[in-house]
């Protein structure tokens, strides 16, 4: 048996931790923590890795990074998501001339921002099934931040980040080299996660389960300042705030920010948020779940 190191907090770093919940995905027991320190939720990956390290490798890569195309209501999903993000960087006075979309998918935000701003615009993608269909969009693509670094290009205005932040194993560490190697000074950072208090959160790849507090401090801690922030549940749900969503500047200062702040209640936040999309589901079945 190979022994599980103590679970770091991903916002925080804190060690103090509890176990919150255990649920199971894809037939796959999966642990959340609380931290002590912050009140951040988060899974512990070593620890699913340790518990079946075959089938983590196997099944989760190639459910999340190589799945099969895309259906045509995954397509027309994610057409009136780009369409959406567009019109709140619209509302925020922002055109991008020079987009980098990191977890780019099929590409469709890129092919939309493009249309609709006539921007530049390159993607990142791993998955190699996903990647090829963008590049047949015309969409320059690497599979790895670390391939794009290699060509030494210049920065970005606009980087996307939409429903990435949540998989990665050092968010925090990823908003910091964004801001440092890939954006321009006066460029900006657009990000999507789950709402923590009205989407269920929980899975198997989901490492974060990010509230509007832990999702504005973590882009504190990694040097930004939020411009526009909101939650919403387009294009899935008229009543449920399924999303939370911000565009944020980076801050150019020496200053070190102060440590995370700690959010209180968050298990009793979390509880009352989900009686209340019970509730909201039941009483407005139609507008809670478009086109279920
Ligand atoms: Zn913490």
């Amino acid at each position: 048996m190979t022994s599980i190191p103590n679970p770091k907090c991903l916002l925080c770093g804190s060690e103090k931790s509890k176990c919150y919940k255990t649920i199971e995905s894809f037939g796959h027991p999966v642990s959340y923590y609380l931290c002590q320190n912050c009140g951040f939720v988060y899974q512990n990956e070593a620890e699913t890795i340790a518990k079946d390290e075959a089938f983590y490798e196997e099944n989760y890569r190639t459910l999340y990074q190589d799945s099969e195309e895309p259906t045509a209501k995954d397509l027309r999903q994610q057409t009136l998501r780009a369409l959406d993000q567009a019109k709140f960087l619209r509302a925020n006075h922002f055109a991008p001339k020079n987009v980098l979309d990191i977890g780019a998918s099929t590409g469709l935000l890129l092919e939309t921002f493009r249309e609709e701003f006539g921007a530049e615009v390159t993607g990142v993608e791993p998955g190699n099934a996903y990647r090829a269909t963008a590049e047949k969009r015309d969409i320059q693509m690497f599979s790895s931040l670390e391939s794009l670094r290699e060509t030494n290009r210049e920065g970005f205005d606009l980087v996307t980040m939409m429903h990435v932040l949540e998989h990665l194993p050092d968010p925090l560490a990823t908003l910091r080299e964004i801001r440092q190697e890939l954006l321009t000074s006066n460029g900006a950072l657009l990000i999507e996660v789950p709402n923590f208090y009205a989407h269920d959160s929980y899975e198997l790849a989901h490492l974060s389960c990010f509230t509007p507090h832990s999702l504005k401090e973590i882009l504190r801690l990694a040097g930004y300042e939020v411009k526009a922030f909101r939650k919403h549940g387009h294009p899935r749900s008229k009543t449920l705030d399924l999303y939370i969503g911000a565009l944020a500047r980076p801050i150019i200062t020496e200053n070190e920010p102060t440590p995370a702040r700690h959010e209180c209640c968050v298990p009793l936040k979390r509880n009352l948020s989900m009686l209340w999309r019970k509730v909201i589901t039941r009483l407005r079945p139609k507008d809670s779940w478009l086109g279920a």
